[in-house]
């Protein structure tokens, strides 16, 4: 398998997974995707539907990642998926809620989110890749909570890898802190910015622009746009889907409480694999870029200031850097009509496919969507509780709400569970009027010693500090 880009660079030479692995942005700021989709012939999905959960990543993923060899792959797949780290052997289980509605429980990992599935794996791969090739990386990244602690997690005391996480001094939840700073593995460094989010993004941006410091120190990125992060997610759509029917013959819908458009674009990758998905059901709260897509055919990234602060942060973008990878396939994966709706976006702030011949596609391609209120996640949440006995964290009451509002009643439903409502008790209390259980290696999180370092939003100051801390080859 080999990788073009959405903008057409590397079409004469693909590149390998590994290339990819590491690589942020294509050199035209297109993003990494498959030259083609393999698919599982019925046969073969009839004989992964019995299979481990380990067994079903390394199917998925040898077909994606084939430059490394199947025994290594399947090693690095079994140190990854766990009982330890996921909490039980199913890795993702199924919870059915009541007949053709179902939780698919993805967020058991270390950080009590559904980043620890792709993270912990990338952790590994990273660690693989960059001993393989006599390599290092800097990872630089800006986290307002769940993406950096996440990161930080699966990169702890790995070899060739340090971690420079810049997060605002003051501004996340006690909780949020002690998840990142009560890390004291020396190769994680928690940067508290004194400034917002955005001054800590506008100095990752400085610090990448900067082309020279960039390569001698190696600087990497783990966001959300990283294809290994994809074909991680790809496998418990699969795991999923066996769990909720009975044989291939049925279909799901599945919906997704979508941000970036990583998670749900892993079920459409599942879908294309020959995985019998059926709908795909997108929740957004107020943050409703890609409702008003999928809805109109307008795609309308907002500016930073008309990003709506709700009570579902990690579901709050202003654009969602995954959606290229879809409306590449839309146009008949066609590099030259992307770059000229990217082109389109950067001159008009936006483009519109309702009037084309691509919007047929992107009807065809079943996607159903769906915005959520606070109101209406306070009231999934106590839906859920009420009619199941089950809480559900204020992301999860996004795509619970759409699933409730679009489900089709003669299919199957399954709601992905993006986060534990441990993570977002105050939400809980207004929705419960109590606080949420604590998984057990929580308890006492916010008193457990930090480690941090207090930093001006200064981008030199940054710079000097990951040159003496920096990790090299
Ligand atoms: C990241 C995140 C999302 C959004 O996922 P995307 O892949 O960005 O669409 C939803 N819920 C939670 C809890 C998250 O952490």
């Amino acid at each position: 398998m080999r990788y073009v880009s959405t903008r057409g660079a590397w079409s004469a030479a693909p590149q390998p997974f590994c290339a990819v692995l590491l690589e942020g942005l294509a050199p035209d700021g297109g993003l990494a995707v498959p030259e083609t989709y393999p698919r599982f012939a019925p046969a073969e999905l009839a004989a992964l539907r019995s299979a481990s959960y380990v067994d079903l990543a390394l199917a998925v993923c040898e077909r994606f990642c084939d430059d490394i060899p199947r025994a290594e792959l399947a090693r690095l797949l079994r140190a990854t998926y766990t009982t330890g780290t996921f909490g039980s052997a199913a890795i993702t289980p199924l919870t059915v809620l009541e007949p053709g509605l179902a939780l698919l429980h993805v967020s058991n990992g270390p950080t009590l989110a559904f980043k620890d599935i792709a993270l912990q794996l990338l952790g590994n791969l990273f660690e693989y890749v960059l001993a393989r090739e006599g390599r290092t990386v800097n990872i630089v990244g800006a986290t307002s909570g769940d993406t950096g602690s996440a990161a930080e997690h699966a990169l702890k005391g790995r070899q060739g890898v340090a971690v420079f996480m810049l997060s605002p001094h003051g501004r996340m939840s006690a909780f949020q802190r002690a998840q990142m700073y009560a890390l004291t593995d020396a190769n994680i460094h928690n940067l508290a910015i004194e400034g917002t989010f955005d001054d800590c993004q506008d100095v990752v941006k400085a610090i990448n622009a900067d082309a020279a410091f960039k390569a001698r120190y190696a600087i990497g990125a783990v966001n959300s746009i990283n294809w290994g992060r994809i074909v991680a997610q790809v496998v418990y759509y699969f795991s999923g889907y066996f769990a909720a029917t009975r044989s291939n013959d049925e279909v799901v819908d599945f919906a997704v409480p979508s941000g970036n458009f990583g998670n749900i674009l892993s079920a459409y990758v599942a879908r294309a694999l020959g995985l019998p998905i059926r709908r795909l059901i997108l929740a957004t709260n107020e943050n409703d870029v890609l409702d008003e897509f999928f809805r109109t055919g307008r795609y309308r990234p907002r500016r930073a200031a008309e990003t709506h602060v709700t009570s579902s942060p990690s579901m709050d973008i202003a654009k969602a850097s995954n959606f290229e990878r879809f409306i590449f396939d839309v146009v008949g994966r066609d590099p030259a009509v992307v770059r000229a709706l990217w082109d389109e976006l950067a001159r008009d702030g936006g483009f519109d496919l309702a009037a084309t011949r691509h919007w047929a596609a992107v009807q065809a391609a079943g996607f159903v969507s769906q915005r959520s209120t606070h109101a209406d996640r306070l009231a999934a949440i106590r839906t859920v509780h009420e009619r199941y006995g089950v809480t559900i964290d204020p992301h999860t009451a996004d795509g619970v709400h759409a699933a409730l509002a679009r489900r089709d009643p003669a299919v199957t439903t399954v709601c992905v569970e993006t986060a534990l409502p441990a993570k977002f008790g105050a939400t809980i209390l207004e929705a419960l009027g109590c606080e949420p259980a604590r998984p057990d290696a929580f308890i006492g999180l916010e008193a457990r010693p930090q480690r941090y370092t207090v930093l001006p939003a200064d981008v030199a100051r940054v710079k000097a500090y990951i040159e003496e801390h920096a990790a090299l080859a």
